[in-house]
């Protein structure tokens, strides 16, 4: 098959379902072509990269040259960047083809992806016997959506707080956030940059692996990319677990947490005992305050970052009487509703008087977070396994989440964790539910040892 056949193949893919999930909110069928038609330029002249002609979908929240990039809000109206993100740069360099950029929630604010300005992402998964509309999670709900419909070989997402991991575990694919550093930033829209990574949404580990490797880099645009040599991911799977140390914390055994969820969690421990590695309890005592201190310290540094917003520089401008009244009528046209919770939330806890109360607080929070990693990972751990999610995929427009944002929120209980340490964490489907729908297992590495969870999550798929 050529370039150019496959990434035909992909965009009648496109046409025929998105009207239905809505994964894609712009498609570029004429340039997928042209780089397709270089690709097998390239393949007869015996030069092809390691992801030659592979047809992706692109997350919105990164910048590529000429072609939408809104982060799914109405405030970037327009926008399309004369600068490529370093991520999908290195995607480009090593070969691959855009097929067109992917819905999210609002900025990466989201658990369900229905915080986008176009719209829901529908998941593919039904639950059996239900025509209900289930989400496909969130911020990263494009992405999933996408590779779990076969809408493309792989895809950019990024995980601030459980993007990439909470999206994958509920539409069945595998996702994982790198260390804190192993993926430039440069040029993928700011969230909160002390938590925001790049990482990969795959249909299978192998996948998984071998985007990583072309996404991750040190780049001199972004001073917290670290210069540590990309391993071979692939290389890694296959390889046994046997001397291996995977921690267990009981932490994460949260109230309410379904009884199935618990029972996977076991199944997982079964599997990476049978394959060789031993088991042991740890105890990650601050796990309770990481979701009340991500929502402090994520809102914080999201009230900074999109102050940049103001009418003058990017996209949607409303006009005022005056500069203050343009400033004010554009933000309050351009955001939509959970992106002013977080600004002001931010704002607050940011605020004279509430600084040290709650964000110099939650900085605290989230060094003796990193702590209690820190000291599993010192007694000889060398991964943890706990479940990704609390459920499997909800309904779109579920009511007890539109009525109580803190109940969404919760969705992110096992993912946030990973955030604030800087860790890796990968996310790996590892059965399905009572209702047919997938669930996922969790797996938190040492800082920039990937290929660990890489050959862990092998195991498990
Ligand atoms: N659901 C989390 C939030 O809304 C995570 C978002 C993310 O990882 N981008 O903040």
């Amino acid at each position: 098959i050529t370039a150019i056949e496959l990434t035909e193949a992909y965009i009648s893919a496109i046409d025929a379902a998105n009207g239905r999930l809505n994964a894609y909110i712009k498609i570029t069928p004429d340039l997928a072509s042209v780089m397709a038609k270089n690709s097998d330029a390239r393949i007869a002249a015996g030069k092809a990269g390691e992801l030659e002609g592979i047809p992706l979908g692109i997350k919105d929240l990164f910048a590529t040259v000429g072609v939408h990039t809104q982060a799914c809000s109405h405030i970037l109206d327009g926008f399309e960047p004369r600068y490529e993100s370093t991520v999908t740069q290195n995607l480009w360099d090593d070969g691959a083809v855009m097929l067109g950029k992917l819905n999210m929630d609002e900025f990466a604010m989201g658990s369900s992806n229905e915080t986008s300005h176009y719209g829901p992402v529908i998941n593919p998964w039904r639950a059996s016997g239900s025509n209900q509309q289930l989400v496909p999670g969130g911020s990263s709900g494009g992405s999933a959506a996408a590779v779990a419909a076969h809408l493309c070989a792989g895809a950019t997402a990024t995980d601030t707080g459980g993007s990439i991991r909470q999206p994958a575990a509920f539409t069945g694919t595998v996702g994982i956030k790198p260390t804190y550093g192993r993926c430039s930033r440069w040029g993928t829209v700011a969230f909160a940059s002390s938590l925001d990574q790049a990482g990969p949404i795959a249909r299978d580990v192998r996948d998984a692996a071998i985007l990583l490797k072309s996404m991750a880099s040190v780049d001199a645009k972004d001073t917290t990319s670290v210069d540590l040599p990309v391993p071979d991911y692939e290389a890694a799977l296959g390889q046994s677990l046997k001397g291996m140390k995977i921690g267990i914390p009981n932490e994460y055994r949260v109230d309410g947490m379904p009884d199935e969820i618990e029972t996977l969690w076991r199944q997982g421990i079964a599997w990476l005992k049978d394959a060789g590695a031993e088991i042991v309890d740890i105890s990650l005592p601050h796990t309770k305050y990481a979701l009340p201190a991500y929502y402090i310290v994520a809102p914080a540094e999201a009230s900074s970052n999109l102050a940049r917003y103001d009418g003058v520089r990017y996209g949607l401008r409303v006009d005022g009487k005056d500069i203050v009244d343009m400033y004010e009528k554009t933000r309050a046209a351009g955001f939509g509703k959970e992106v002013k919770r977080r600004i002001m939330i931010g704002t607050y806890v940011l605020s004279a008087g509430y600084y040290d109360a709650y964000y110099i607080r939650a900085q605290k929070v989230r060094t003796l977070i990193k702590r209690d990693f820190e000291l599993a990972f010192d007694a000889g751990v060398d991964a943890i396994l706990t479940p990704a999610t609390p459920s499997s995929a909800f309904g779109v427009a579920d009511e007890n989440l539109a009525a109580d944002p803190v109940k969404m929120y919760l969705n992110d209980i096992f993912t946030v964790t990973v955030n604030m340490a800087g860790l890796p964490g990968i996310a790996v489907p590892a059965g399905l539910d009572h209702k047919g729908l997938p669930l996922g297992l969790q797996l938190i590495g040492k800082p920039f040892d990937e290929e660990t969870l890489f050959k862990t999550a092998h195991v498990i798929e």
